[in-house]
């Protein structure tokens, strides 16, 4: 690197460009007075971005120094506005003292604002986390992954193969991923592409290289940790992932300016330990988002119907249950657990007053963390106050539940103990309604310091002494109408109107001339004013001060912060779920051993909500029964009949009970599962510039390779995407796959009447059909799933429902009775389940036809190996 020439360049513009340098990725936000200011190519761009005025700034080298800016109370809004297009901006302050400082005052960047590190509450969505994930290209196609919300206290750490990162970065749904500068560029094309086909968007930074050293990494996650092993965690033979974490941990303290106390755990995720649901299933299920990408808290997705948290801890908490629900059954055995006993006898039981405490609670778990990264605001430490407040009430009223040892519910009676003291601590240290910022004093509580408190009176005394003032010089002068005040610009002053200027004695100085009036200074009002405005100064700084040391003194109390605001939110999404349950009238779903999907009186917890919102429509319950000896349901029947809303609910029924919840049934018993796949049709992504058929076979593919015998499989319309044939035979093809190999079970929702005599020679399939039932010419869809083939598409009647013009239908109608009557008259009976012939009716090959002629007996030695050649040749 060649070292930068400065010399040419105005003092300022020098000091900036050499702080630029540092920065060079990144939009540098210089301070200026009330300003921030970008200058250059990032004034140029900011502009751009932010719609805001481009101008000049005189020159600097002979350069014209083009220039742009935000002022600096309202930089929040622009932060936010550059964020979500994926910048980053460095915050560059005044970090010395602009009265003492020859040239430029010094500045530094303080912190960096980049999408996958946000701290600030104002930037931050409530209910979901800005996460940074750094991806480690290893060796022999695996990849390392270690991943973290810097608000959070845990460092996730991950290694798999190059082929699933996909699915891995849609899960963890990073909003900034970071990957090596020295990736192989096929790798980074990957990586690339990924951005434009996954969910959500995120910024991608490149790293130096050597940041992603595994030596480094372990070493960074040690001291975190302040553990001489990281076995305990079984975290040590991860050296992929080691690797991702040293660049993970290097970039985030490198963005706060400062080392992470609070990050003090490190989780461990192993694909085998999740119930997979691949980006296709989150998508098609409605989790989080709507097919139309609409995820605001009243949209018709799953966890906008589960989200009724009193807190963001909560919602949060509750969103990364939703996606990545275990396949062990032990988490959601406590978590239902927990609920009984918060439900109490017929719903009576505690969570409604418990969640009475939790609304309005603030975030404790931000808040530690900004306490942590010293980048707390006094209002936030006050609301802490108060949470923890609440955290003792709600702790003794688990406390008097007297929940068994070792149950969550004693575990969070525990952990919401406040720490001792910290309350006490932030009541005596803090106003009780201070400022919203520290600069600006007016923070720090009275009765803290003997100093501040002194300095204090001065101020205060103020008033006083300039009454007693004001009533001696109108004695002294004569001058009835004589007044003593102060404003900011002017400082203290004493105000004598025209016509009483003649009275002025000698030792007033003039100040200020008015229109009406002079104003003067007297020596004894110049001293007050000195000492009463350096008290000011002087309070301020002792606040600053005083503050910080309030920082030092809550530094210990930051794991167990952490800790108590985990336990609000797990005690806040269990309250939730409770009166989710009760609201919507939902069962426990019961665990077994042995494989099944059991379900009476199931629904489908979105379509019957919005149902009953729209209409006052009551839902259709449907059971499901499936087991090892009945594991596929060929599903037919009318389009709108509620095919895919049935196969649906089964899915978000299953992943209910595996995240703990309650289940919209009757009743549901539910063996191991390891994945739900589906392949829907709906969703064309338009995006991924792939045909629909072809990504209808690429999805179909992948789902028959890696489902097992405890997957559950949704297949809707499978080769609706191309000629009738092709598809009838595609689909066969994939049903006989999924029964025979895959043995998964299998919903199966299809248009080809053929498929319905699949059962018929597969044991471990069943026909099912939504029933309809026709009035005159017209349908009226019963939403109830029976058993057996349906009898009619009614195609005709569904195209007649949705409005089209009555000579089409005529039209079609006869048709209809055409080719139906057509097709029976020269049907040809084909066997589409049959197996494909035997290789040998292909006649025997010419090796086979050699090999036949030759006679072993009569052959020599020498001749056998002359035949053996023969044949050789003619493979
Ligand atoms: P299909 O997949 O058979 O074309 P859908 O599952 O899309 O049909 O269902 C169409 C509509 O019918 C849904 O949007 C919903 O409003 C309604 N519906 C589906 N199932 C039910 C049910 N069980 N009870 C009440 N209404 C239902």
């Amino acid at each position: 690197m060649t070292a930068l020439d400065l010399s040419a360049h105005t003092p300022m513009m020098a000091q900036y460009l050499g702080i630029k340098a540092e920065f060079p990725d990144t939009l540098v936000f210089y301070r200026m007075g009330d300003f921030y200011e970008l200058f250059f190519a990032d004034a140029e761009k900011a502009a751009g971005l932010l719609d805001i005025t481009l101008t000049r700034r005189g020159q600097s080298a002979g350069q014209p120094v083009l220039m742009a800016g935000v002022p600096f109370h309202s930089v929040e809004t622009y932060l936010a506005r550059l964020i979500k297009l994926g910048e980053s901006v460095a915050i560059c302050e005044q970090v010395g003292d602009v009265a003492t400082s020859k040239g430029p005052v010094e500045r530094k960047v303080v912190r960096v604002v980049t999408p996958g590190t946000l701290t600030d509450t104002e930037l931050l969505s409530d209910k979901s986390e800005a996460i940074l994930l750094a991806v480690h290209q290893a060796a022999k196609n695996r990849c390392g992954l270690a991943w973290l919300s810097v608000t959070q206290g845990v460092v996730h750490l991950a290694e798999c193969a190059q082929d699933e990162l996909a699915d891995w970065v849609d899960r963890i749904a990073p909003s900034e991923l970071l990957a090596s500068a020295g990736m192989t560029p096929t790798f980074e094309q990957k990586l690339r592409s990924l951005k434009t086909t996954g969910r959500g968007s995120w910024a991608l930074a490149l790293r130096p290289d050597f940041q992603f050293d595994a030596g480094l990494g372990q070493r960074k996650l040690l001291e975190q940790l302040q553990a001489a092993s990281l076995a305990a965690w079984s975290a040590d033979a991860l050296a992929d992932a080691h690797a991702a974490a040293a660049a993970l941990l290097t970039y985030a303290e490198h963005t706060q300016g400062r080392s992470l106390p609070h990050v003090q755990r490190v989780q461990v995720q192993r694909s085998d330990a999740l119930i997979d649901l691949p980006a296709s299933t989150r998508r098609n299920l409605e989790l989080t988002q709507t097919l139309r990408g609409e995820s605001a808290a009243d949209s018709p997705t799953l966890f906008a119907l589960l989200d009724s948290c009193m807190t963001g801890m909560g919602s949060r908490l509750l969103k990364s249950w939703l996606l990545s629900p275990p396949r062990d059954r032990q988490a959601a055995i406590a978590r239902l657990q927990a609920q009984a006993v918060l439900r109490g006898e017929s719903g009576a039981g505690p969570w409604s007053s418990l969640r009475e405490q939790l609304k309005g609670a603030s975030d404790v778990e931000r808040i530690t963390a900004r306490t942590a990264l010293r980048q707390v605001r006094p209002r936030e430490l006050v609301a802490l106050r108060h949470a923890l407040v609440r955290a003792a009430s709600l702790s003794s009223q688990l406390q008097a539940l007297q929940p068994e040892p070792g149950t969550l519910l004693a575990g969070m009676a525990r952990w919401l103990t406040p720490p001792t003291h910290c309350a006490e601590l932030l009541q005596m240290a803090l106003l009780e309604e201070p400022a919203a910022l520290v600069r600006d004093g007016g923070v720090i509580a009275d009765g803290l310091d003997a100093e501040l408190d002194e300095l204090r009176g001065i101020q205060t005394n103020c008033d006083a002494f300039l009454l007693d003032l004001e009533t001696r010089e109108k004695e002294r002068t004569g001058i009835a109408n004589l007044r003593v005040q102060f404003n900011k610009v002017h400082g203290f002053y004493i105000e004598v109107t025209q016509g009483q200027l003649d009275k002025v004695p000698d030792d007033y100085r003039r100040r200020q001339t008015l229109k009406n009036a002079e104003r003067f200074i007297t020596p004894e009002l110049k001293t007050f004013e000195d000492k009463a405005l350096s008290a000011q100064e002087r309070a301020l700084a002792r606040e600053k001060w005083l503050y910080e040391g309030l920082l030092d003194q809550l530094q210990p109390y930051v794991p167990a912060l952490t800790a108590l605001a985990q336990a609000m939110a797990s005690l806040d999404v269990l309250c939730a779920l409770t009166e989710r349950s009760l609201t919507l009238n939902w069962c426990a779903p019961e665990f077994t051993k042995e494989p099944c999907i059991e379900i009476r009186q199931g629904r489908h917890p979105v379509v019957e909500a919005r149902l009953a919102e729209m209409s006052g429509a009551s839902f259709i319950a449907n059971d499901t029964v499936l087991g090892t000896r009945q594991r596929l349901q060929i599903i037919t029947g009318p389009n709108m009949g509620g095919k895919s809303t049935y196969m649906r609910q089964v899915a978000l029924i299953v992943l209910l009970a595996s995240i703990g919840s309650h289940v919209p049934a009757s009743r549901c018993r539910l063996g191991p599962i390891d994945a739900i796949h589906t392949r829907i049709g709906a969703a064309d992504d338009l995006a991924n510039a792939q045909s629909t058929f072809m990504l209808e076979m690429t999805e179909a593919a992948q789902i028959l390779h890696s489902a097992t015998p405890h997957s559950l499989v949704l297949m809707d319309e499978i080769g609706r995407g191309t000629s009738t044939f092709d598809g009838l035979a595609l689909a066969s093809g994939i049903a006989t796959h999924l029964h025979n190999k895959t043995q998964a079970f299998a919903l199966f929702a299809t248009h080809y009447f053929e498929l319905t005599e699949f059962p018929a020679t597969h044991t471990a399939a069943v026909n099912m059909h939504v029933s309809a039932a026709e009035s005159g010419a017209s349908i009226v869809f019963l939403h109830e799933l029976q058993p057996g083939p349906a009898s009619k598409s009614y195609g005709v009647q569904v195209a007649r429902l949705a409005g089209m013009p009555a000579a089409v239908l005529n039209h079609a109608r006869h048709a209809l009775s055409a080719l139906e009557a057509g097709a029976t008259e020269s049907r040809q009976q084909v066997d589409l389940f049959a197996a494909p012939p035997e290789a040998e009716a292909a006649g025997p090959s010419p090796v086979e036809a050699a090999l036949a002629q030759i006679n072993p007996d009569a052959l020599s030695p020498r001749e056998a190996l002359d035949a053996l050649y023969a044949l050789q040749r003619l493979l």
